[in-house]
């Protein structure tokens, strides 16, 4: 049995009063998403454990059945992974921010828009001058870098720079929380003033200065930790998955991805945003699967998991019409097509939610679920940590009573309240 599950992030939320009461989930027409409840068993899913933030990158991995309270390391290694920096046991990774301070203030934790490549250029200007056998910087995106220390301590106190904009900078200096971090800590805080007597010196900042820009004209540590003990899913599951794949638009999931042992497909036209390639990404988890990618391993891969993360930057936004538009473009644009390919066969004499190509050619059986990683309620703005609402199908399921997708429907799901690694247990051993 191949399996898939299709992530839709932050699609959860509350119930809204211009909705007639109803969430967004049971206000937009979504025939595939509830073609798979009806056809399938529905349950609710805690992707945040207690004492975490509801994070996706927390919450990703908790549906891959990790548990944070052994794997979370922080920002540093996930964006390690996700610019392919291969961390040895002995690294400390930090995300290393270039912010704008401007005299004793942090004025921005993002030095206004910078362009990946003029972080680039920065970036490759402070390795020149700072980096040696034990400090080395590595592009990352946009503001977003990252720093590896050999031999580093994590016992850090560091401060997330998008907490205190606007603040003194010194006193968030970097801390040691134990004797032994003092030297790790002792060389961040002179790296970071090292920066600053740098980066202002440097080209594009006079450049950005000139045109009335905020100057990168620091570095900022943060979020340092070794590489995650994540046991790939091949090793957890080496009956189900030989080889796997993510597909993403997002960096942290796709360095969850890589260390749980995943194959990174990027898609063209992948942007993360309402306008993102719901298509291209429905056709590329298809040929993942079948092994049509020339990438993908004979017979196609075992497992995908397809994020799409449209839904949470609506969220994020508070925009109810334009999160209902990537709802429904999700179901339309990519499940329908993935159940038109796989279940095609299986559907004809039954309901349908388009018409089916009749050519279809028996396919492998599949599993899917389909599931967000947490709310992101437009009327908040930001993450919640209920549980989220999911569905799973595969051929021969004995469905239970819900018909329709949504948060309110799968609290009368067979499968109840799951939580830790339940889900993944479930849904891998189908
Ligand atoms: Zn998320």
């Amino acid at each position: 049995m191949k399996h898939l599950i299709i992530l839709g992030d932050g699609m959860a939320d509350w119930h809204v009063p211009q909705l007639n009461g109803k969430t967004l989930l049971q206000y937009a027409d979504t025939p595939a998403m509830d073609w798979l409840a009806r056809h399938g068993c529905c349950g609710l899913l805690k992707t945040v454990p207690d004492g975490f933030h509801p994070g996706s990158e927390v919450a990703n991995s908790s549906i891959l059945g990790y548990d944070q309270h052994r794997v979370y390391e922080g920002r540093g290694p996930l964006e390690a992974a996700s610019i392919g920096v291969d961390l040895q046991p002995d690294d400390l990774a930090l995300r290393c921010n270039l912010v704008c301070v401007e005299g004793d203030i942090l004025k921005n934790h993002s030095c206004g828009r910078l362009e990946t490549e003029e972080g680039d250029q920065l970036i490759r200007f402070l390795n020149d001058q700072l980096a040696n056998e034990r400090v080395h910087f590595y592009t990352g995106v946009q503001y977003r870098h990252l720093l590896v220390i050999k031999g580093g301590d994590k016992r850090l106190r560091c401060t997330p720079p998008h907490d205190v904009p606007g603040q003194p900078w010194e006193q968030f200096e970097i801390q040691a929380e134990v004797p032994e971090a003092e030297e790790t800590a002792a060389l961040l805080r002179d790296l970071v003033r090292r920066s600053q007597e740098l980066l202002p010196t440097h080209p594009l900042n006079k450049e950005r200065a000139r045109e009335g820009k905020d100057m990168a004209s620091s570095i900022w540590p943060w979020g340092g930790g070794y590489r995650p003990q994540m046991t790939p899913l091949t090793e957890r599951f080496p009956e189900q998955i030989s080889h796997g794949a993510v597909i993403t638009a997002v960096d942290l999931i796709r360095g969850i991805g890589r260390y749980a042992g995943l194959r990174v497909i990027n898609v063209p036209g992948a942007t993360g945003l309402f306008d993102t390639n719901f298509e291209g990404k429905a056709q590329a988890a298809i040929d993942a699967l079948l092994g049509s990618d020339p990438d993908s391993p004979a017979g196609g891969e075992d497992f995908v998991y397809l994020h799409v993360e449209a839904s949470d930057e609506a969220g994020h936004d508070g925009s109810v019409p334009l999160k209902l538009q990537t709802i429904e473009d999700l179901d339309h644009r990519l499940i329908q097509p993935i159940l038109n390919k796989f279940l095609a066969p299986l559907l004809r004499d039954g309901e349908a939610p388009t018409p089916f190509d009749s050519s279809a050619q028996p396919l492998p059986p599949i599993s899917i679920a389909l599931l967000p990683d947490h709310p992101t309620p437009c009327a908040h703005r930001t993450h919640t940590a209920e549980p989220i609402p999911f569905a799973i199908y595969y051929p021969g399921i004995e469905p239970d009573s819900v018909q329709t997708f949504d948060e309110d429907a799968a609290k009368g799901g067979a499968y109840g309240l799951l939580e830790g690694d339940e889900f993944i247990q479930l849904f891998m051993t189908k």
